[in-house]
């Protein structure tokens, strides 16, 4: 376990820019949050300059657990229905190429707020066509009718974060389940084989490779496409500890591996994060 000083490849800049302080206008002016500033995302320069973002919908409360995880737990406000119009608008206005929304869970939801999904893809599909769509869905706790709501509503990739190996699960998810949130992968191809799927994986809190690489064979087992890999970085002494820094050289193993088993496209690097570069797998996207 380790609280120790970054290594150099972990120190990165943030620079003020004023190309991030027209995005985070635009934000304001339609009262929307991205992943990217609440997270202090360390790419956000670059994703906004290479206009993508992350939205988060939905509200910013969560009614999981996660113990890596920075966002705020309890009992969540209803959603706001003006909420996918404004998605819808906010992306016009920045001229997004690629988005990607996510959301906190919410089990309080019936359908864990699959249809609210579904109709912010509709309203973005409506107002920006050429833009490409990634959603980043909850487990909706293994529910197939709410995985196919989304699904349905074709976004262009529908990805679901593993986040890390089985065994860390009761300490580091214990509200979640590895094999159901396999399963929601394999659902969505299920429902259409043509939507891409994918999955994140973060790494540095107590796993071994070979633990990592069982993983991402499961992954592929469930037909996931994509996958990205990143170094955990805990938000504060209470979240879980980051146990290991791991070197530049093993994500670049791990990146290996993927492909070498059939990932269609990988991003493993310490800054990772699973939106980043996403749009780097538009080539793939339009090649369908
Ligand atoms: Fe936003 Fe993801 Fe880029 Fe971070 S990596 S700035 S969260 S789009
Ligand atoms: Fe955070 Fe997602 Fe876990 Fe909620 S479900 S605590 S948003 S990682």
């Amino acid at each position: 376990m380790s609280y120790a000083k970054k290594p150099d490849w972990l120190r990165i800049r943030i620079k003020s820019n004023q190309k991030i302080d027209d995005v985070l206008e635009i934000l304001k002016r339609f009262s929307l949050h991205t992943v990217c500033e609440q997270a202090q995302c360390p790419n956000i320069y670059e994703c906004f300059s290479r206009k993508t973002a992350t939205f988060l919908i939905m509200g910013d409360v969560c009614t999981r657990n996660c113990t890596f995880c920075d966002v705020k737990k309890g009992n969540p406000k209803e959603l706001s229905t003006d909420e996918p119009g404004m998605v819808a608008e906010a992306v016009a206005a920045l001229g997004l190429e690629y988005v990607v929304i996510t959301s906190v869970t919410r089990d309080d939801l019936e359908d864990g707020g699959a249809s609210h999904f579904a109709q912010c893809i509709r309203s973005i599909k409506g107002k920006s066509p050429h833009t490409k769509i990634e959603i980043l869905i909850p487990d909706f706790k293994g529910n197939f009718e709410s995985v196919l709501k989304v699904t349905q509503a074709l976004p262009d990739v529908v990805a679901h974060n593993i986040e890390t190996i089985e065994r860390l699960y009761p300490c580091v998810r214990p509200l979640a389940d590895y094999k159901r949130s396999l399963n929601v992968l394999r659902m969505v191809k299920e429902i259409d084989k043509n939507v891409f799927t994918k999955s994140g994986i973060m790494v540095g809190l107590g796993e071994t490779k070979d633990e990592v690489k069982g993983v991402l064979e499961d992954l592929r087992k469930a037909e996931c496409d994509f996958v990205t890999i990143g170094q955990y970085l805990s938000p504060s002494k209470n979240h879980h500890p980051v146990f290991e820094f791991v070197h530049p050289d093993v994500f670049e193993e791990y990146k290996e591996f993927a492909i070498s088993i059939g990932f269609k496209f990988v991003m493993s690097g310490p800054l990772v994060r699973s939106s980043y570069m996403a749009e780097n797998a538009k080539d793939i996207i339009e090649s369908i």
